[in-house]
């Protein structure tokens, strides 16, 4: 993740809870001795609370459960009780947090239980796991299922505002130093106050600091008795209807982020440098993406993502640094522990471009290369398409090397009857090629094409509507972002990676 320089969240974070808002008490514990035990009960709100952790399913998550997440629900969840009141409500005073090593996706959270999926969390330590179970502490605080029982008329509540009211609590008062919910200007063309999750809470705090401070608490107990309509939106911000503060708040990201036009004309936004004019030219003369790269390869516009020594270019997701289960070995780049691999991205965010690289994967291995990667989601797969690589004849996941994850695959080979396949064995050498631009994208492995697609055509809008990715509000949605090596199924290494910019297709009318 970037860190940009900070604009003054922290302020509103201090006049939220008075002072030394970060400051954490320690967990009083009780029920045996959570040292060793996999599950506990924490006392929180001077007693008033009681939280229950089970690790028994996942003891590999018991130490960071009792050192690192503990002090957070204790903190957290009275600060939370105390945001959303309304009146006559009374918060839950039991819930529980179980890790759940069979549980899919990240995390949730039904009536009073949440449910965290370990493989998710195992990967995210580091990075955004408390954060996402305080994204879950706010369900059960929200309690908006009842809405309907004090007001038979009661409309529900939309999903982007009852989960960017979550995340706007994570993201702006929890965890403002990370900036995870700030919007990038390629994020930019596509945000919508109801965009959800992050964007929608971006929207919400932006609200809340320009019509009224304590928006977040009106229109949770509006939502709770059942008494939330759009319109409430005009009476709570000056008379500005919904649709009009979602203007409002563009127009103050376009200033902010000091963006003359949105058509960006370089197809690299390069944090590397790779834009810049060398120090010694002359003021004035323009480089080309393509000059950085190496001399053979500079008429062709490529430009090398590995240069064989080092992982520089590289960052594990939703961190600034790189985890240790990616190394650089023999040369190359290798996912050599997939326990503490995850997903590798570029520093670089692309958004038209062609992808050539070689890969070897391991008996039984599963990765893949994913693209328009963005930090707006709690993992990658879930804003970029992926690449899929596996070993085609011992892993155990149907989608078979070279197929757009859920959504394309190759046609039948008449010769086998099976859908295509130009892999070589585990162990061996693949060349990729990956072509994605705004008219047309393409599979191709050693040499073979596989079959095409378009982005945002109706026929891609379909097939994503018929998947898994149906339910993920942020997939495919930005066409810019990081290229991602999945590195937590199993070893796979890659070399030889290089990529070149496919111009964008000029929209009527542009220069
Ligand atoms: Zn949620």
């Amino acid at each position: 993740m970037r860190y940009l320089p900070p604009l003054g969240r922290v302020v509103f974070l201090l006049t939220v809870f008075g002072t030394a808002a970060s400051a954490q008490e320690p967990a009083e514990k009780k029920g045996g001795d959570p040292q060793s035990a996999p599950a506990w009960t924490l006392s929180a709100g001077d007693g008033k609370f009681e939280i229950a952790v089970d690790t028994s399913d996942t003891p590999d998550l018991t130490a960071w459960a009792r050192d690192k997440l503990s002090p957070v629900l204790v903190v957290w969840y009275p600060k939370i009780v105390e945001l959303l009141p309304s009146e006559g409500f009374e918060a839950p005073a039991k819930l529980s947090v179980t890790f759940r090593g069979d549980y899919r996706g990240v995390a949730a959270t039904s009536g009073t239980r949440i449910q965290c999926a370990a493989a998710w969390f195992r990967n995210n330590l580091e990075g955004e796991a408390k954060g996402a179970v305080v994204h879950e502490l706010v369900h059960v605080v929200q309690q908006y299922g009842g809405a309907r029982r004090r007001n038979p008329k009661a409309k529900r509540a939309p999903s982007w505002l009852v989960e960017g009211i979550a995340d706007q609590i994570r993201w702006f008062l929890y965890e403002p130093e990370s900036r995870g919910a700030e919007i990038s200007r390629r994020g930019l063309e596509r945000a919508r106050y109801d965009g959800g999750y992050r964007v929608s809470a971006n929207f919400i705090d932006w609200a809340a600091r320009t019509h009224d401070a304590s928006l977040v608490k009106k229109l949770n107990a509006a939502i709770r008795e059942g008494r939330y309509r759009e319109e409430i939106w005009g009476e709570l911000c000056g008379g500005h209807a919904l649709a009009a503060l979602g203007e409002e708040w563009k127009k103050s990201l376009v200033q902010k982020l000091g963006v003359a036009d949105g058509g960006a004309t370089l197809a690299v936004e390069s944090s590397a440098g790779v834009t810049k004019a060398s120090d010694g030219a002359p003021a004035g003369s323009a480089s080309a993406p393509g000059d950085k790269a190496p001399a053979d390869d500079k008429s062709a516009g490529w430009k090398n993502l590995f240069d064989g020594k080092s992982l520089d270019g590289w960052h594990s997701f939703g961190r600034s640094d790189v985890r240790p289960g990616w190394k650089v070995k023999d040369g190359t780049l290798a996912c050599v522990d997939p326990h503490d691999a995850g997903d590798l991205c570029t520093n670089d965010r692309y958004d038209w471009f062609e992808l050539e690289l070689e890969y070897r994967i391991a008996s039984g291995g599963n990765s893949g290369i994913m693209y328009h990667v963005t930090d707006e989601a709690k993992s990658a797969w879930a804003t970029g398409p992926e690449f899929q690589l596996e070993d085609n004849a011992k892993a155990a996941d149907p989608v078979r090397c070279g197929w757009l994850y859920a959504l394309y695959q190759p046609p039948d080979d008449p010769k086998t009857g099976k859908p295509l396949d130009a892999t070589k064995p585990a162990g061996e050498w693949n060349r990729v090629r990956l072509l994605v631009s705004e008219k047309l994208c393409e599979h191709e492995i050693n040499g073979v094409k596989y079959f095409e697609y378009v982005l945002d055509s109706d026929d891609f809008r379909g097939r994503v509507a018929k998947s898994k990715f149906h339910t993920m509000p942020l997939f495919a949605k930005t066409h810019k972002g990081y290229i991602a090596l999945q590195g937590d199924h199993g070893e796979v290494a890659f070399r030889n990676v290089r990529i070149r910019a496919v111009p964008a297709a000029k929209a009527p009318g542009a220069k």
